[in-house]
């Protein structure tokens, strides 16, 4: 019998790594088992091309379908998994089924974190994750009707920059005192209320939602401050990792899928990578659990390689971006802890970079506008370089100096 390697979720790290592992040469059985109708696909368009109708849904995908017919890879789609018997090496499907593996890479991604206020179950009021959450928003994106926004994270602001350009009237509610709070310093979180600004977006910071107003669909937003009339509204407040098959199977979990370098959980069969992992990084010299496409990417394969013992060890500086109208913000290394900033250029003169410092060394920049700091960064942030925060700030000096 051929050894099965299987892997539960479809998203960007499950495609990637069932591809990884045909690299890799393995040559046994391949099943992906995932939620979705959909073949793996990439999340960033549906927030941005793909929602405001610009991409086709071909085109969101990972991979086309025959890819995968090509190759070998069993798509065991719009299938739940329950539960993992561990003794027996089984996956328990929701309809009763068990598919036998030999090695399992859990890729379960993350889900929504939910508000929880009365009238949020009303039609009209949206969170975006998926392909069909995205289906779901697009005919409602119609101009001069009224969408309120809630979340000041990404998801809010590129929604937002969407609705802004099919000139709808658009609110954003902040709950925090500022938005991008969490990711990145007051001077980004005030040049995107500026830019957002400058579109026509109201946004608004210390702003807690309080109810939803409707009977047959959304009306009105009810906040602390007074009533915001809606005609659709999206929320996007967070993730949260999907850990639930792990956890009752008695894998450690905390913040994620407890997993060591090499993507491997306590059970040297079971593998977790993506959204849901709560992963060492011994450049950064911390745990972390990181929502992005290239954590996904890499890590699915870092999973793959060591599926087929290879011995690989993950370690990567992160790295996000972000396009919101003609702006495009660049993100390398993780700012928090930072005790220092730099600005480099303005953008009156087309974009600027933001560095994030600590103790001396440069750990983070945001990069507005300006690829050829971001693409530095990226060299110089494994570094962890001490750099005169002179040097950084005067133009003059070329990045590739910086080291
Ligand atoms: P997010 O980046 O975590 O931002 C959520 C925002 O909502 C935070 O500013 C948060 O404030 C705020 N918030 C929390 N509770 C709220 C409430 N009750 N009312 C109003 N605001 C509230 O999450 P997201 O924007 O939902 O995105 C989901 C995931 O997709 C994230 O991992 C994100 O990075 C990813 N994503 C990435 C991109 C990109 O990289 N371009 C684009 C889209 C999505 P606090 O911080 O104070 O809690």
């Amino acid at each position: 019998m051929p050894e099965v390697f299987a892997v539960v979720g479809a998203g960007h790290c499950a495609g990637q790594a069932a591809a990884s592992l045909r690299q890799q040469g393995f040559a046994g059985d391949i099943v992906i088992i995932g939620e979705e109708p959909h073949v793996p696909y990439q999340r960033p368009p549906l927030s941005k091309k793909f929602l405001i109708g610009e991409l086709p849904l071909e085109r969101v995908y990972l991979r086309p379908p025959k890819f995968y017919r090509d190759n070998n890879i069993e798509l065991l789609l719009d299938t739940r998994v329950v539960a993992l018997r561990r003794r027996e090496h089984e996956i328990v499907l929701a309809d009763g089924r068990r598919r036998h593996y030999d090695k399992l890479l859990l890729a379960t991604g993350s889900s929504p974190r939910r508000l929880q206020v009365t009238g949020v179950d009303l039609p009209g009021i949206c969170y975006l994750r998926t392909i069909a959450d995205a289906q779901r928003i697009q005919p409602h994106l119609r101009a001069e009707k009224n969408l309120v926004v809630i979340g000041g994270g990404y998801i809010g602001l590129e929604v937002s920059a969407v609705a802004a350009q099919r000139r709808m009237r658009v609110t954003l509610l902040e709950v925090d005192g500022r938005i991008l709070n969490r990711v990145a310093a007051p001077v980004i979180s005030d040049f995107f209320v500026q830019l957002h600004r400058q579109h026509g977006v109201d946004i608004r910071c210390n702003a807690r939602v309080l109810r939803f107003e409707g009977s047959e669909r959304v009306t009105g937003v009810i906040c602390e401050d007074g009533r915001i009339e809606a005609d659709l509204v999206v929320i996007g407040i967070g993730i949260a990792p999907n850990t639930e098959l792990a956890q009752s199977a008695g894998l450690p979990c905390g913040n994620g899928i407890i997993v060591d370098e090499y993507c491997q959980t306590a059970d040297a069969a079971i593998f977790a990578a993506g959204d849901c992992s709560n992963h060492p990084n011994p450049l950064l010299q911390r745990r972390l659990r990181l929502e992005s496409v290239h954590n996904a990417v890499e890590q699915g394969k870092t999973a793959a390689a060591n599926m087929c013992a290879k011995g690989q060890r993950y370690a990567e500086i992160p790295w996000f971006w972000s396009d919101q109208y003609d702006v495009k913000l660049q993100i390398v290394g993780l700012a928090a802890g930072y005790d220092q900033l730099v600005q480099r250029g303005r953008m009156e003169e087309g974009g600027f970079a933001l560095f994030y410092l600590k103790d001396g060394v440069l750990i983070a920049v945001d990069a507005i506008n300006n690829p050829r700091e971001y693409m530095a960064c990226k060299k110089l942030i494994p570094q962890r370089l001490r750099i005169a925060p002179e040097r950084l700030a005067d133009p003059t000096v070329a990045m590739q100096d910086m080291a």
